[in-house]
């Protein structure tokens, strides 16, 4: 149960000195509570005797005021002290995971999911801030409560009283805690329960469009019921449990009252205590009561702040396979690529996607990839920004193996534009300039007019102060895609990859785009992999992918003269043009 006490021990270690004086406060205010009961018992045996004196009452309940004050000035202390550690400790984890998952590659991000994850950064940590801040003060707390008030029912009051009404306090510890562990069994059930619930209402939420489309949202509905009835019946559960733990510990303390006034009341006949000592000793039973309750409380919340921990600690020592060189080359030209795979699996399966993919490219080339969907194009542009390393074979840039290339350097000069385009919730103005902050708004403007949304910016209502994303604009999937590659192009990447992403523009534009970006990239290497073929027909060389493998390569002219499924595709995809191109011109 303490194991989380030693695996937080660098923290504490690091807050040594504001642990020790919260501690130190905590200790004190115990000692000075237990005078409290004294100075009440010793007020009433003056009473008893009719012996009070004005000087002494006011003397005394001068004292208990005076306690009271400086037992309100240590728990100000020890409170802020251990409040603010433990949401430190919390601020310390969550910027350890949040520069973890900044590093991790694209392998970790295929294998947790992103509300796990956030989970994780959250409940997780939430969890550790409690064993830090509340975790502690029950600890000592009820640590320092009992001892000094054990040692005064036995050494001030009288031993003979204390051992026989405390007998049922070890029953009481036993009950606290195994109540205490149900509990906490069954509220795991409930956060799970909760949790799926959540889920069900974000993915409902942000897919709401297609469930109406389908005409779902009964169904939806229904199934949400379902898991809503289930939170109430975990709930009850967590309920049922939690009612019974309170009146069996009222039964058990009342046992400690009445063995205390039975033994009590005939230790004073036999004058052994005084009524001042009874009154003083029912006071710290009052005292006990509550620290061993909350032992069974603390129980729980070590022990859950010590799988989240473990949770945590998990995923920070996940490493990335894709890391920077130690020693990694610098200032490279991008003038020459050199790609020999051999085969090449996803980490964790079997599966082959790409076998025998060999090119090399020179300064000024465009390449052109083309092949069904799942062919394998977007996993060969994975290799090509090195989210993932290649195991059997390699790719060169420059004679250089792209694993000994400084990473930062890569991504700089490697531009990369993905079939799915994320912008961030920001303007527009500063998506565009997202790789190179400090660009004019000139130059923001050059790039978006290369990428054809210059003319769609401006009709927005705040023009490039336009904000996207999940609070902005709601763009077209055209306008998202043109804007994306503004933004990698304003990069000057040496080597440019187009993952389809023209897919949702139409024709003429994405040849407009196209025009331009010959003249804008007279030097450089393009790669461009496309489901349109007019869009490549250009191309230095292209490449047919199928099933991972090559399939047929050439120029247009060669490949069409191979009358395979490249020449097959094109005459088709030209009819297409052509039929919706007089579907226009009758409009
Ligand atoms: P599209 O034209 O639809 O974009 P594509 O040619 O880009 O298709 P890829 O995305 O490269 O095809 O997919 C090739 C194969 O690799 C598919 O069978 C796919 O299931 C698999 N695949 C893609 N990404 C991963 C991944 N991260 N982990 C495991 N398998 C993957
Ligand atoms: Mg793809």
């Amino acid at each position: 149960m303490f194991q989380i006490f030693r695996k937080l021990g660098w923290f504490f270690k690091l807050r040594w000195k504001t642990y020790t004086l919260a501690i130190g406060g905590l200790i004190a205010c115990a000692l000075l509570s237990a005078a409290i009961p004294l100075i009440i018992g010793n007020l009433v045996d003056e009473m008893a005797r009719g012996s009070i004196t004005w000087t002494s009452l006011t003397q005394q309940t001068g004292l208990l005021l005076a306690i009271g004050i400086v037992m309100y000035g240590l728990r100000y202390m020890w409170r802020s002290n251990l409040f603010g550690n433990s949401t430190l400790l919390e601020a310390i984890m969550r910027n350890r995971l949040f520069d973890h998952f900044t590093k991790m590659d694209q392998k970790f991000y295929g294998q947790h999911r992103t509300g796990d994850l956030m989970a994780h950064a959250t409940n997780d940590l939430a969890a550790l801030r409690f064993v830090a801040g509340g975790g502690i003060i029950t600890l000592t707390d009820s640590l320092s409560i009992t001892v000094v008030t054990l040692f005064s029912m036995i050494f001030i009051i009288d031993w003979q009283l204390t051992l026989f009404t405390i007998l049922p306090f070890p029953l009481l510890i036993f009950v606290a805690q195994y109540l205490g562990k149900l509990i906490n069994k069954y509220f795991r059930g409930s956060l799970k329960a909760f949790s799926d619930m959540n889920d069900h209402v974000q993915e409902s939420v942000s897919g709401m469009k297609v469930i109406k489309a389908f005409g779902e949202e009964e169904e939806d509905y229904l199934d949400f019921v379902k898991e809503t009835d289930n939170v109430v019946e975990k709930n009850k559960k967590v309920f049922r449990i939690d009612s019974a733990y309170t009146p069996v510990i009222d039964v058990i303390t009342g046992l400690t009252y009445v063995l205390t006034i039975f033994f009590g009341t005939y230790f004073i006949q036999n004058g052994r205590i005084t009524l001042g000592d009874l009154i003083a000793y029912l006071s710290y039973l009052g005292n006990m009561t509550w620290p061993l309750l909350a032992v069974g409380r603390l129980v729980n919340t070590m022990e859950r702040g010590n799988a989240s921990y473990d949770r945590v600690t998990d995923l920070l020592s996940e490493k990335a396979s894709v890391v920077n060189d130690p020693n990694p080359v610098k200032n490279l030209e991008y003038n020459d690529l050199k790609v020999n795979i051999n085969t090449f699996s996803y980490p964790d399966s079997d599966a082959e996607i790409l076998s025998d993919i060999h090119f090399k490219l020179e300064e000024g080339d465009t390449l052109g990839i083309v092949g069904r969907t799942g062919s394998g194009k977007s996993s060969l542009f994975n290799l090509l920004v090195r989210n993932f390393d290649v195991e059997s074979g390699e790719i060169l840039i420059d004679n250089t193996p792209l694993n000994k290339i400084d990473m930062t350097e890569l991504n700089d000069r490697v531009g990369y534009i993905s079939q799915n385009n994320l912008l961030f919730s920001t303007t527009v103005r500063e998506n565009i300039r997202f790789g190179r902050p400090n660009m004019t708004q000139e130059e923001v403007e050059y790039y978006a007019k290369v990428a054809d949304v210059h003319e769609d910016i401006l009709t927005f209502s705040d023009g490039y102060d336009t904000l996207v994303g999940e609070r902005g604009v709601s763009l077209s999937g055209g306008q998202k895609q043109r804007i994306s590659i503004a933004r990698t192009l304003a990069m000057n990447p040496e080597i440019l990859i187009m993952d389809d992403a023209l897919s949702a523009v139409d024709a003429k534009t994405e040849q407009r785009i196209l025009t331009n970006l010959r003249e804008f990239r007279q030097k450089g290497i393009t790669i461009i992999a496309t489901h349109r073929l007019s869009s490549i027909m250009r191309a230095d060389e292209i490449l047919v992918l199928d099933n991972g493998h090559i399939s047929e390569r050439g120029t247009h002219e060669q490949l069409i003269s191979l009358e395979g499924w490249y020449d097959n595709m094109f005459r088709q995809q030209q009819l297409d043009q052509k039929i919706s191109e007089s579907g226009e011109d009758n409009e």
